[in-house]
């Protein structure tokens, strides 16, 4: 069994963003040299999140709608109490998770045709990173 693990850097300009990483995971896959196993790719904030879905710009706006009426920005969280004005994006990062599993065979990360795996950033404009971490042989 092989273990390979990647750090990725992020620095958003918007406090909001959602990045297709789909071609770093597979770089990741490729260097670990595994033709079977799993990848574990984890952001690791508590205001961020990686999903699974379309990359499609129309689809990304309805998420990002979906999610403010989940979780809206600047409401009086008690989490502000604290001094923090984030009670949004930890909210936000709950309801998209904070990390996926890929399955990997015969050497591809073994999606269906429109699965794309995107880094959503809830708190941005600051170093964040997100761990890829490739399990297989
Ligand atoms: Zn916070």
């Amino acid at each position: 069994m092989k273990f390979h693990t990647k750090y990725l850097w992020v620095h958003t300009k918007n406090i909001h963003d959602y990045i297709n990483i789909t071609r770093d995971v597979e770089e990741a896959m490729l260097e670990s040299g595994i033709k079977e196993g799993m990848i574990l790719v984890s952001a690791m904030h508590i205001t961020a999140g990686i999903y699974v879905n379309d990359a499609e710009s129309g689809l990304i706006h309805d998420i990002e709608q979906w999610l403010e009426q989940v979780a809206p920005y600047n409401i009086n969280y008690k989490h502000h109490q604290t001094g923090e004005t984030n009670g949004d994006a930890h909210l936000k990062s709950l309801v998209i998770g904070h990390e996926i599993i890929v399955p990997v065979t015969n050497g591809r990360l073994d999606f269906g045709t429109w699965q794309q795996i995107y880094y959503a950033e809830f708190d941005g404009q600051r170093d964040k990173r997100i761990l890829i971490k490739v399990m297989g042989e």
